[in-house]
């Protein structure tokens, strides 16, 4: 099978190895879709601390080619997504539901080899039957899961007024469920015009173009700032920038990933006396099965945050071209050919 290889940063490519045949407890899955990530880009450039090579990729769907010995649940044929967090579910944090500190956490597309493949082994536990949804869609699962673990930690309540900074897809998707979960304004900033104006048709009440005139604008749209700012940037210095355009006793999500040794200024005298909230959120945790649903029933769409469809072999010219910030929205990869 063809697979993507980071042989190490800055170095790709396509090579050809063995189908993974599943042990027991496993399924062995054909990969149709798969989205292309910050994090995948991180890997590349080097960011993490990560061995390499290492075949990239975690937000996928496809179809079950085999299961091993033991495999109640699942039978070839059946169209599946799975949670790329391999929790071991005996250790103290997992027994906490505390899973993302997993002291045995094995990450897709990290630890484990990833979805930019033609095939992939997942333990049963992971996968999940996606019925008629289409594979594109079901490759946003796992973002989306993402970003609802992060509305659980930061808890937006009715009547926030909210402010997403960056309108990429994982922007676009906390819009929707900001909106849905009753906020009472939602903004969204960029550094593009294109990508704002898909905010506004995606229902977004204000945009903002973040230039330096970006406070005044904020003001005009949130008179005494915004309860809740959501980062999907991961640029320290646009946080840096969140912090004067937060409310009094506001909420900052860190949603988005900073370079590992990243840092930023904060003055700490402010955090006291206007009682802000910084809150960090991790991948995700339990929340799979619930950001599935939100897309099979049309609550959270996301027909309209992919921008480019390609094939396996135009992967090593694309996770250059985003890690030079010069694609738009979720690049969809099809290892297996193009489906919907
Ligand atoms: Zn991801
Ligand atoms: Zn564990």
């Amino acid at each position: 099978m063809k697979a993507f290889f980071i042989e190490e940063p800055g170095k790709t490519c396509v090579k050809d190895i063995a189908v993974p045949a599943p042990g027991a407890g496993e399924v062995l899955i054909k990969v149709m879709a798969v989205g292309l990530c910050g994090t995948d880009a991180h890997l590349y450039m080097g960011d993490y601390e990560n061995p390499y090579p290492v075949i990239p990729g975690h937000e996928f769907s496809g179809i079950v080619e085999a299961v091993g010995a033991g495999v109640k649940n699942f039978r070839p044929g059946q169209h599946v997504a799975a949670d790329p967090n391999i929790y071991c579910e005996a250790c103290d944090h997992c027994k906490q539901n505390r899973q993302n500190y997993c002291l045995d956490y094995r990450g897709l597309g990290n630890q484990v080899p990833g979805a930019f493949a033609q095939y992939i082994v997942m333990p049963e536990r992971c996968v999940y039957d996606i019925g008629s949804l289409d594979f594109t869609t079901a490759s946003m699962i796992e973002p989306l899961a993402c970003v609802l673990h992060g509305h659980d930690r930061a808890r937006p309540g009715f009547g926030d007024r909210v402010l997403i900074l960056g309108a990429g897809a994982i922007g676009l998707l906390h819009l929707q469920v900001c909106k849905n979960d009753g906020a009472r304004l939602t903004a969204v900033a960029d550094i593009k015009e294109e990508p704002l104006r898909l905010a506004k048709e995606l229902g977004a009440d204000a945009v903002l173009f973040n230039d330096h005139t970006m406070k005044e604008q904020a003001d005009a749209v949130a008179e005494g700032g915004f309860d809740l700012v959501i980062d999907c940037t991961g640029v320290p210095k646009v946080i840096e920038q969140a912090v004067p355009l937060m409310a009094d006793e506001g909420r900052l999500l860190f949603f988005g990933v900073c370079p590992q040794d990243a840092e930023i200024s904060v003055n700490p005298y402010e955090i006291y006396q206007r009682e802000l909230t910084f809150i960090g959120s991790n991948s995700l945790k339990k929340t799979f099965y619930s950001a599935m649903q939100q897309l099979k029933s049309g609550k959270v769409n996301v027909s309209k945050l992919f921008g480019d469809k390609i094939l396996l072999d135009e992967l090593p010219r694309q996770i250059q071209a985003f890690a030079e910030k010069k694609t738009k929205l979720k690049t969809v990869v099809y290892p297996n050919g193009f489906v919907s």
